[in-house]
């Protein structure tokens, strides 16, 4: 079973394994669970994710605005999002606005992009990544939660 929070009003959204996620729409307020983009989320918003999220990765993207490689990492965040699709949960953080969480995560700079299964912390990379790269590191983590 796998469960994936809705971007629209934060409701938990059950999807059976016969059904796909990308095409799901939320029980509650009707948006789409997947719209193939990154989300912007703060620590409410996350905690919301990493507690709903069950039987696909999360990752999120901790970045900065005034950091040039997190720049130059969003559109390979954005591209490896719509490649992965429903087979994990891209979400992105604003480092600024959430000192606490950095520190909870230990993310001693940015970009730093932070793997969660279950709602734990399975993983993490710092500095720039392709979508390439993106694709592959959370294809095995989704492995691993189809296991
Ligand atoms: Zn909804």
């Amino acid at each position: 079973m796998r469960q994936f929070v809705c971007p629209g009003c934060g409701a938990a959204n059950r999807v059976p394994e016969d059904r796909d996620p990308a095409l799901a729409r939320c029980g509650r307020c009707k948006a789409e669970v997947f719209s193939g983009a990154p989300l912007d989320v703060d620590a409410e918003a996350l905690a919301r994710h990493l507690a709903g999220t069950k039987g696909a990765p999360v990752l999120v993207d901790v970045w900065a605005p005034w950091c040039g490689p997190c720049r130059a990492m969003a559109p390979q965040f954005a591209a490896a999002a719509q490649r992965v699709g429903a087979g994990a949960r891209f979400l992105k953080l604003n480092a600024d606005e959430s000192p606490g969480l950095c520190a909870q995560y230990a993310v001693q700079g940015v970009p730093a992009l932070l793997l969660f299964l279950e709602g734990r912390l399975i993983a993490r990379k710092a500095g720039l990544m392709s979508a390439d790269q993106i694709v592959d590191w959370v294809s095995l983590a989704a492995a691993k939660a189809a296991v």
